[in-house]
């Protein structure tokens, strides 16, 4: 990490709202001195200058001549009781593009210097304000699309995973310090020997030479790896909540496509917008099914020029089909199954296809067929279920080859894992974990099986961020958005 960057203590400055016409906008400082910082260009200067913290003060921004740049409200905080811990002042000016930048270019000649991605966050963590897995909700919460993701990271922000990580981790200490005790570890092997003599007290057994391959407190590692593998099953739902899923509809010319998809918009919420965007090649909008924020892709403008006999046979190897997670088949249920459908449905069933949701539409016009759901763009009946079908299909393990019910065994309101970060760390705790129980088992000694499960423990000590390194913090938080 550079020490003119992440790091230090000196007075940031970022915009903490976007930059656009909008009623107010928020400049966010941070860091030794900038309250004073702020004052030189605010007035009533002395009034900021002498405000206790947690206070609002109202006034104006200043340029060095004395011209009024903006009115403003300047919320003011005094370390330690602010987000980054330190000392700072929000200003609360009004949006639009000119004054946002014409007050931080005043504060960037004032003294402050432009905020990294990320740095207020990151001196929290610094400060002892949040551990990590709380920063990282904070910009899973920024980026969350549907309700479900949203309540998800807010539960991660209120610190339930830290918590959950911290238990996970302490019976995993209480163990490792039980097992330490049959060895003739060093007073300055990091576990606490206090740690060590309350295992004893706990239960474990008592130091034995006969006891050697016998794994003291075997319980407390078994209900650990209990735990993490709940949190592991955990991250590709979260995922699905947070980032979402590319839903494509795929169909012969007329079978109704555009036209259901527009109804879908209708039915569904819409998350980015209700006029479907037309960025690309191909239609798409962002809706939300279920909680699982959707892309919808219709493909109907991109097979209009091409051969009609190649249409369906090309169609799987197209770039929009690969990217699916799932394809929403239409059959023109008023003509009934061609055999394009038929190959293209058959298609469906290779393992590593995405799942398929084949649809009869047009169902207003002739009653569906062998078995497939019926739908109609033009009524809307059947939208909802096919909808729904896709959002299930999504959520189950393994998409449409399992069984269904094994996507309960992570419910939608159980705390999970979001970050690519995190489901390292913990897989690596759960291979450690399994491999001291499994050791154990095999009946190897103490010794050998000490170092695995310390390597549990430090993994999970890296998720909250009591073990870190310079590298992995930078990594981390320059992902974020400056002004976070
Ligand atoms: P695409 O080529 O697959 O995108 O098909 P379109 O959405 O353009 O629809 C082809 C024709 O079928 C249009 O005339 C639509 O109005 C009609 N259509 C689509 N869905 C339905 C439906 O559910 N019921 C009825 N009666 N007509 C439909």
């Amino acid at each position: 990490m550079n020490s003119s960057s992440y790091g230090d203590s000196s007075p940031i400055v970022a915009h903490a709202t976007a930059i656009a016409e909008s009623a107010l906008a928020i400049i966010r400082t941070s860091g030794q001195g900038s309250i004073e910082l702020v004052s030189r260009c605010f007035s009533p200067s002395k009034a900021l200058l002498h405000s206790p913290g947690n206070t609002l003060v109202h006034g104006w921004i200043r340029d060095a001549e004395g011209n009024r740049i903006d009115e403003v409200i300047a919320s003011v905080f005094r370390s330690p009781h602010s987000y980054t811990g330190e000392d700072g002042v929000d200003i609360t000016c009004h949006g639009g593009i000119a004054t946002v930048r014409s007050i931080m270019d005043l504060l960037l000649q004032g003294g402050f210097r432009s905020a990294l991605p990320g740095e207020f966050t990151f001196r929290a963590f610094m400060n002892g304000k949040i551990d990590l897995t709380r920063a990282e909700s904070v910009m899973e919460l920024v980026e969350a699309k549907t309700d479900i993701a949203r309540s998800h990271a807010v539960r991660r922000l209120s610190g339930a995973l830290e918590q959950e990580i911290r238990q996970i981790r302490d019976l995993l200490v209480s163990a490792l310090a039980a097992t330490e005790l049959f060895l003739d570890y060093s007073e300055d092997d990091g576990v606490s020997h206090i740690v060590a003599e309350e295992a004893l007290a706990a239960g474990a057994p008592e130091l034995d030479e006969e006891a050697a391959g016998i794994l003291p407190d075997r319980e407390s590692v078994e209900e650990a790896r209990g735990r993490l593998e709940r949190l592991g099953r955990s991250y590709r739902l979260e995922k699905l909540y947070q980032d979402g899923a590319t839903v494509v509809i795929a169909g012969r010319p007329n079978a109704g496509k555009s036209r259901l998809f527009n109804r879908i918009l209708k039915e569904e919420r819409s998350i980015v917008t209700d006029v479907p965007g037309t960025t690309r090649d191909w239609i798409e909008a962002w809706i939300s099914v279920q909680g699982i924020p959707l892309r919808l892709i219709d493909t109907a403008g991109l097979r209009e020029a091409e051969d009609p006999v190649e249409r369906i046979g090309v169609e799987r190897s197209r770039s929009v089909l690969r990217e699916a997670d799932a394809i929403l088949y239409v059959v023109d249920g008023e003509r009934g199954i061609a055999e394009e459908d038929r190959a293209f449905l058959a298609g469906g069933g290779e393992p590593e296809g995405p799942p398929l949701v084949p649809v009869w539409n047009k169902a207003d016009r002739r009653p569906a067929e062998e078995n497939l759901l019926p739908v109609s763009a033009a009524t809307g009946a059947g939208v909802t279920e096919a909808m729904d079908r896709i959002a299930a299909l999504l959520e189950s393990p393994g998409g449409a080859a399992e069984p269904r019910g094994l996507g309960a065994m992570t419910d939608k309101g159980s705390l999970g894992i979001a970050s690519e970060r995190q489901k390292r760390l913990i897989d690596q705790a759960l291979q450690a974990v399994r491999e001291t129980l499994d050791m154990a088992s095999h009946g190897l000694p103490l010794d050998l099986i000490a170092p695995t499960l310390r390597e549990a423990v430090d993994s999970l000590g890296e998720i909250t961020g009591e073990v870190s390194t310079a590298d992995i913090l930078e990594r981390m938080f320059s992902r974020f958005c400056v002004g976070k």
